[in-house]
Parts: C-alpha cells; structure tokens; sequence
C-alpha cells in the first residue's frame, strides 16, 4: 500500500487502539459480524499489557498480574490456555525486626496459625477487619459500587494497625498512590476480587493475554491516529472510513485526538527488572510472595520473585525480581539496591538489572465520586472506551470494550 493519504474502504468500525478495551471492543463486534479494523500505534498489541524477552528472561511492562476472579476475565479469556502461574494469596510484611508472612488462611489452611500470630492490631481490631472484608467479599452485584463513597483511608480507619502495616503499603502497589485518598467504593471492589481469586500471570508473561485476544482481529500495527471524526480516521498514512469510530487509546491521546475530553489524572511508577545469581528457593523460601515494606526504608512500594511463581520467566538456578516505586524519580540505584537489600535480607551486590521501566501512566487516578461507568458514546457522535471509562485495571478495560461495541451495535443496527 502506499505511503501517500488515500481513502481506504469504508468498515463498520475502525478501532484506533489494541490495548485491553480496543481489544475486547473488536472481538464483540467480529463476532457480530461486523467489518472491523483495528489500528495500534505500538508494534505489538497489548497496550500496557504486553511481554519481551530481554537476555532470556521475560520482562512484562512493569509488574502486572491477572486476578481470574475478574469476571469479565472469565467471559472473555481462555484462563486456561493461559497457564496461569498464581502467587501466594497474601503478603510478606518486612518490619523493622523481622518478616512475617499474612496468607490468606482460607486458601491455606496451613498458614492459619501464623496469619492469627502476625497479624497486627488488637483481637477486637482484628474482629472488625474480618467482619468488613466479609462484607466486601460478599459484595454482590454492584452493592459496593454504590455504596456512600469517601476516601480509602476514612472506610479503613477503624483498623488503624492493619491498615498502616498491611492495607496501606499493598494498596500503594496496586493503586499507584499511597496517599489513601482513592475512593473507597473502588478500593472496596478491588479488595474484594482479592479475597475471590488468586492473583497470576501467564506462563510466558502477561503479553500473552493479548496475543490470545487478538487472534482473529483485523490488526493494523505502527499505525498512529493522528485526526478522527465520527466517520474517518486520518493516520500517520492513510485515511480511514467507517460508519462508527472507536477510540480505545490512553486517556491522554484520547484527549488529543477528541479536543474537549476531561483527562483523569494518570499515576506513575518506575519497575526495576534484576537478575541474583541465587536459586529461586533462596529469597523468600522460595515463595512467590509480594512483599511490602510500611516503613518506607526506601523508594520501593513492593517486590516480587517472579520466577518464584512463574518458572517459564526465567532459569531457576536465577532469580528474577521485579521491584516497584512510586513516581519516576530518578532514583538513585544505590539506593534501590540498599532497600532490595533490606527487604530480601539478602547481599544485592551481584544482583544484575536486566531492565528499568519508567511508567509515566500507570492507571488513571479514581478520586472520590468517581462514576464506575462513564458513557460510551460522546456527544459527536465518536465512541470511547478503555480504563479510564470504567474502573482502572485489565477488568475495566475489558468491559469497557464490552459497552462501547454494544453502543455501537445499537447505533448501528
Ligand atoms: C505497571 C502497571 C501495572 C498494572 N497492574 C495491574 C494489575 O496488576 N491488575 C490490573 O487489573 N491492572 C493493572 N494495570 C492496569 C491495566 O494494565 C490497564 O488498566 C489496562 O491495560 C488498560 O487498557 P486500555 O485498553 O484501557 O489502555 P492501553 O493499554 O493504554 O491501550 C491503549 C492502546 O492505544 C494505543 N495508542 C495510543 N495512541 C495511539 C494512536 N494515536 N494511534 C493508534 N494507537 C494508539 C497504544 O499503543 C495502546 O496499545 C497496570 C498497569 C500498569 C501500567
């Protein structure tokens, strides 16, 4: 095809984007028959789910898991093709004396006593957390979702301990924040899919989450949206006609190419990738545990083995540790190496870095009365979709593409 602009024939629906939304969006409307076209600036798909190997280990884009208690996980993915690789369902807390590891003693019965041990806070402390997150992990339906909002701190102050030591430093994690002002309702919901389902990756790393997504898709890659309107799309080389356009990019390229469009504020964070000359079996015992620091007594939010839980990952006479912070830095890799030091217990000096990303969107903000759902269909007529509709993660992405491709089936038909 040539380089210079020609008109393309017309499609039912062009897709710009082939992350998680645009994806799902397109497998909806293929499968209603539609003549689909999907567009991706990258040269893989995935958006911010995606996998390379880097020196024989597979590196994903910054630490990343997939809970199979997403519903629309289930609905959408083949989990079992997958080969999903799980970790412990819990967390190691690294204090200022000793570690102690809080599994989940209902998925672990074995790790019951230990989890009564250390978990902090009073017994009637401890009566009222286990009271709440029964209440959450029964959550049916939308129940959380409307429940009277307010901030992730205000809903969990009535276990201060647990929340400072445990709640606190792994939602930082997953929420790319610890200022504990996220709203509740989605802190809720994610707390929830924790206590539903085990958290994993693929067997060979989260890319392949897309590689099955988008079997079948038509897929047109290193092509950029540069213009859209509610019929054409004007790329980097050509331009394309359809009778709906779908814009399923990042927030921030959403409002670049759709002027006008509110922008959600995008945390950020920064994964480093090391290699230990160590067997998996010596960090951690070997567990494929997340752990968390509350002290702080470093840059780092969490850290992981991943060939711990994931073998495919990389050789077991290796270790492979993906380590998060919050923000961009720069950070000074003395000081990551140090604080890496403290939370394995272990001589970092050897560790290698096989790779550093530094994520400038991470997953968009979701501040107090954030809507869980936000309309589909903009007023010109131009159809959106991606996290940044929904809830922020691979969940609302996907059903954000489920909603966008029913709009467009409606307006369609
Ligand atoms: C480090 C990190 C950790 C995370 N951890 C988790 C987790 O553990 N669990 C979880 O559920 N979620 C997690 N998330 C969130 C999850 O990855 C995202 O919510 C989800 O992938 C967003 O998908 P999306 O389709 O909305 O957007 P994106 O993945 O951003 O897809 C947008 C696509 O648009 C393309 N694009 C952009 N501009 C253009 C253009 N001009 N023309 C054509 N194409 C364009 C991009 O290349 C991209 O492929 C994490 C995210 C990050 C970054």
């Amino acid at each position: 095809m040539s380089k210079r602009a020609s008109i393309d024939p017309t499609y039912d629906v062009v897709i710009v984007g082939a992350g998680m939304a645009g994806l799902a969006a397109a497998k909806h409307l293929v499968a209603a028959r539609r003549k689909v076209m999907v567009i991706d600036a990258n040269s893989q798909p995935g958006g911010r789910v995606r996998s390379e190997l880097i020196d024989g280990v597979t590196v994903d884009h910054g630490f990343q898991l997939l809970n199979p208690s997403y519903p629309e996980a289930q609905r959408m993915l083949n989990l079992k093709a997958l080969n999903l690789r799980e970790f412990t369902p819990g967390v190691r807390i690294r204090g200022s004396e000793r570690a102690h590891n809080l599994i989940d003693p209902f998925r672990s019965p074995r790790a019951l006593l230990n989890t009564i041990k250390s978990v902090p806070g009073s017994r009637l402390e401890q009566l009222k957390f286990a009271a709440y997150i029964t209440d959450v992990a029964k959550g049916y339906g939308n129940h959380l979702q409307y429940r009277t909002d307010g901030t992730a701190h205000d809903a969990l102050r009535a276990f201060d301990d647990i929340t400072r030591d445990v709640l606190a430093p792994f939602l930082a994690g997953v929420l790319f924040d610890d200022s504990m002002t996220t709203s509740r309702r989605l802190v809720d919901v994610f707390l929830r899919s924790f206590v539903r389902g085990t958290p994993a990756v693929p067997a060979t790393g989260m890319g392949e989450i897309a590689q099955q997504l988008s079997r079948g898709i038509p897929l047109s890659l290193n092509e950029s949206a540069v213009r859209v309107t509610a019929t054409t799309v004007t790329t980097n080389w050509r331009v394309l006609k359809a009778r709906a356009v779908l814009i399923a990019t990042d927030p921030h390229t959403a409002a670049r190419l759709i002027p006008g469009l509110p922008t959600p504020h995008m945390r950020s964070g920064t994964t480093w990738w090391h290699r230990a000359p160590v067997p998996v079996a010596a960090l951690n015992g070997g567990l494929p545990i997340l752990t968390v620091d509350p002290q702080r007594r470093g840059p780092l939010v969490n850290t992981v083995v991943m060939n711990a839980a994931a073998p495919e990952y990389a050789s077991t006479d290796q270790a492979l540790i993906a380590s998060t912070a919050l923000g961009t830095g720069p950070f000074a890799s003395a000081e990551i190496s140090k604080h890496l030091s403290y939370l394995y217990e272990a001589n970092t000096a050897r560790w290698e870095v096989v790779a550093v990303q530094t994520m400038a969107q991470t997953v968009p903000a979701f501040p107090v009365g954030t809507p869980f759902r936000q309309p589909s269909r903009l007023e010109n007529g131009i159809f959106i979709a991606g996290d940044h509709r929904d809830t922020p993660s691979l969940q609302g992405a996907l059903v954000s593409g489920r909603r966008a491709a029913a709009a467009i089936t409606h307006t369609l038909a």
